[in-house]
């Protein structure tokens, strides 16, 4: 049985009280939210703070509001159920509902919040396990050791994105809303991530998210989320694409933007590909054409490595193979795609 670590868990009620407990922590303490993560890692000996402040209590945290400007905001606590299920968010930022009702299973998913999945920590194989499992290897160079076992002789730590609602929050423009010890922050998200797998964002752990900030959608907005793993009803994401598709009022696609993750340390935003879809129209020839051009370039740009479970050249295969089907499938505004 994998016990947990002996740790303090401190219970705020305020975005005020939680940072001043953070700060008095000086590097000790972690943010506790629903749990569905931390706590494995916990078991796994991968953090070992002296205290978890719990963010159950914190009520500014909560809830989903649209503004008299039709923005979005999500309060980091508010739990993937709730962003799945919520009406207005299917409506209108139908790729967000879709990857938080793919993300692990139902049960985790009423846990787990929009929070922690943004600020879910990098996955790879030979990290994922049990302290002895990882102690027999000589452990890796994102916690304990200095070797990487995915690109041996690596000097930057190649663990992956692997958090779903990520990509499908960058193709909408998210911004999220931070507190620190210097106040409150409003930044893009698509600044939050660094291009390194042993720690992913450009925040500390100490640095708090409070919200996250979605812009108004375009009335001809479509958008889905493509997600391959090997269960459909709880694996973390193999390959996982976001698409957006804005159409102007002729039926022609103005805005395209499409985003990946489970391939390296950060969500990956593919910009250029994307533009190839703009002028088509969904349903002709020409979108058609496009979609095939799209899905060519997503498999030369998206190069799965050994990091996550799941054979890596099987998984690049995978690439063009989900891109279409998400394309197709915010097109005709389908449901999410999954491999079963
Ligand atoms: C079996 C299993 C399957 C899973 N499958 C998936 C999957 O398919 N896709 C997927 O995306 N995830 C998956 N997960 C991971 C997890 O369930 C989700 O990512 C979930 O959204 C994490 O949210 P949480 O509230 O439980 O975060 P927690 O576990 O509480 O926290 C996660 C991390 O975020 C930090 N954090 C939490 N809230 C904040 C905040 N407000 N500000 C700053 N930092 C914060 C914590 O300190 C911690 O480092 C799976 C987990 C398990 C156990």
């Amino acid at each position: 049985m994998l016990r947990m670590p002996p740790f303090t868990v401190l219970n705020p009620s305020t975005v005020d009280e939680a940072m001043e407990q953070m700060l008095a922590a000086a590097g000790e303490a972690r943010w506790l939210a629903g749990g569905t993560d931390i706590n494995p890692n916990l078991k796994h000996r991968l953090l070992e703070p002296q205290a978890l402040i719990a963010l159950e209590g914190v009520g500014e945290l909560r809830g989903v509001s649209v503004n008299e400007k039709g923005w979005l905001r999500l309060g980091a606590m508010t739990t993937l159920t709730e962003v799945a299920e919520h009406a207005q968010i299917q409506a209108q930022w139908p790729a967000l509902a879709q990857a938080a009702s793919l993300v692990s299973g139902p049960q985790l998913r009423n846990m787990g919040t929009i929070g922690g999945n943004v600020m879910l920590d990098t996955r790879c194989q030979w990290y994922n396990q049990t302290h002895f499992w990882r102690k027999s290897l000589g452990y890796c160079m994102k916690k304990d050791g200095t070797e990487c076992h995915v690109i041996k002789g690596g000097s930057k730590c190649v663990a992956a994105a692997s958090n779903d609602t990520a990509p499908a929050l960058m193709t909408l423009d998210a911004e999220i809303e931070i507190a620190s010890g210097d106040g409150r922050a409003r930044m893009p998200l698509a600044e939050l991530w660094q291009a390194d797998g042993i720690w992913n964002r450009k925040l500390s752990p100490q640095e708090l998210l409070v919200a996250i900030h979605l812009p108004p959608t375009a009335a001809k907005h479509h958008g889905a989320y493509g997600k391959l793993r090997d269960r459909g009803s709880i694996d973390f994401p193999l390959f996982g694409i976001a698409v957006r598709l804005d159409l102007d009022d002729a039926g022609k696609i103005a805005h395209a933007a499409l985003c990946a993750v489970a391939l390296q340390a950060r969500p990956w935003p593919l910009k250029k590909v994307a533009d190839a879809l703009c002028g088509t129209t969904p349903g002709e020839q020409d979108f058609l054409d496009a979609v095939e051009q799209v899905a060519a370039l997503a498999a030369k740009q998206c190069r799965p490595m050994p990091n996550i479970p799941g054979d890596h050249e099987y998984r690049h295969a995978m690439v063009p193979v989900y891109t279409k089907r998400t394309l197709f499938a915010a097109a005709a505004k389908a449901g999410p795609v999954h491999h079963l």
